[in-house]
């Protein structure tokens, strides 16, 4: 796939890339559509790193609501790109690229700095503030001072712990348990809750569960979505049973219909978060649901 050493040899690094991120133990033959992937990757990770100097990142928040009171009680910051060309990039997309490289501890700490002076902001105004879920990459853990700079941000905006909450994955966690259970247990010592995120769609084994340091199970939306179907069904309830004999706390994600929502009330989940109640909003908006 070439005429000369160069493209050769760029080529069959491309190729070789492609082995490793499908997993390694493996091979790849070059295909010109592996370069496009592979420069429109390097594009966006040149562009992310421009974001962080031109302030193109903006938290949106979304409502945890209390399935049996209906009130909001709390909030998800979601991290969203406003890209200069318009085109809307997902974190779904950008984040696992953030991931590859120290992009993600930069990042990761612009939103800590962000969330807080915002609950700092709607403290000052209203009075009160409202718990606030930041979402955590499993890399972040890597960072031998995570809690520390966490903690420092958290005091110079005098944020309380009872207004933070961390989320991660169940995926993040298992990948690195013991660097995990002891990064969160930091924090908990903080008196900042945990949950874990997309529960269900990982692989936890379920006698871990209880070694982990955590306050709530987040029932994952690939259950939730088609949840009158009754093998999803049986795991909801799998689920929600678990967490209630654990002392855990448990919300359900991804929740747009009515119709889920009456049968997660009935099933004893406690809190749930989708569209139904709202979209992820700007802080502007979302103020106007709360206070
Ligand atoms: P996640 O933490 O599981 O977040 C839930 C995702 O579901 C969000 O997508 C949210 O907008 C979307 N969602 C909420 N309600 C509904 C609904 O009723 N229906 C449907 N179909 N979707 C709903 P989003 O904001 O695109 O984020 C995707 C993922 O990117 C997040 O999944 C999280 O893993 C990651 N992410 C987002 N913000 C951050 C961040 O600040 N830091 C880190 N490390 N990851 C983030
Ligand atoms: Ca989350
Ligand atoms: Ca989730």
């Amino acid at each position: 796939d070439g005429s000369n050493i160069e493209t050769l040899f760029k080529n069959s690094s491309i190729a070789m890339y492609q082995a490793k991120d499908g997993g390694g133990h493996t091979y790849r033959m070059y295909k010109p559509s592996m370069h496009d992937k592979i420069m429109s990757r390097l594009t966006m990770e040149q562009d992310l790193w421009k974001a962080i100097k031109n302030n193109e990142f903006e938290m949106y928040y979304q409502p945890k609501v209390n399935l049996k009171t209906g009130s909001i009680e709390g909030l998800e910051a979601l991290i969203r790109w406003h890209h200069p060309s318009g085109k809307h990039i997902s974190p779904a997309v950008f984040i696992p690229l953030a991931e590859e490289s120290r992009l993600i501890h930069i990042i990761g700490e612009w939103t800590v700095e962000n969330t807080c002076g915002q609950i700092q902001e709607w403290y000052q105004k209203f009075g009160d503030a409202v718990k606030i879920g930041i979402n955590f990459s499993g890399r972040q853990f890597e960072q031998p001072d995570l809690v520390k700079k966490f903690k420092c941000i958290m005091r110079s905006k005098g944020v309380l712990p009872k207004h933070l909450e961390i989320e991660v994955t169940e995926t993040a966690v298992m990948a690195n348990i013991n660097t995990a259970v002891n990064i969160l247990e930091q924090f908990r010592e903080l008196g900042i809750q945990v949950s874990l995120d997309d529960f269900g769609a990982g692989y936890t084994s379920l006698g871990y569960l209880k070694k982990l340091p955590i306050d709530t199970l987040k029932i994952d939306q690939s259950f939730i979505r088609d949840c009158t179907d009754n093998s999803n069904l049986a795991i909801i309830q799998g689920i929600i049973a678990i967490s209630q004999k654990m002392g855990f706390k448990t919300i359900a994600e991804g929740v747009e219909t009515q119709e889920q929502h009456d049968l997660l009330k009935s099933l004893g989940c406690d809190q749930f978060q989708g569209y139904l109640c709202s979209k992820p909003l700007p802080a502007k908006e979302i103020v106007h649901l709360i206070w």
